[in-house]
């Protein structure tokens, strides 16, 4: 099955605390997105050899139905379609039809 979202995609996020937000797709997960500044927990970590311990940042990947790629055309936060160009399955903006794989 064709991925709906890519690394490097720009996804607005449609629920969840990040609601909202536009940012950029750090990876891609079976069903699962890492996305930029979305989904960020605070670890308290304890001291160790390694480091000296404190509030650690991380990113934890979320639902990829949680995301609605942003039409580098349209702007709007928008379902993909897919249309074959040249043997080349691309994906296309279901609002305003353009295509978004370049
Ligand atoms: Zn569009």
């Amino acid at each position: 099955m064709a991925k709906r979202i890519k690394k490097g995609d720009l996804v607005k996020i449609i629920s969840g605390k990040d609601r909202g937000r536009q940012e950029k797709v750090l990876a891609v997960l079976n069903d699962k997105l890492l996305v930029d500044n979305v989904n960020k927990v605070k670890r308290h970590t304890k001291p160790a050899q390694e480091h000296k311990g404190g509030i650690l940042e991380k990113l934890l990947p979320i639902a990829a139905a949680r995301a609605l790629i942003v039409c580098p055309s349209c702007k709007k936060a928008v379902r993909v379609g897919f249309k074959m160009v040249k043997d080349q399955k691309v994906r296309v903006c279901k609002k305003c039809a353009a295509v978004i794989d370049k």
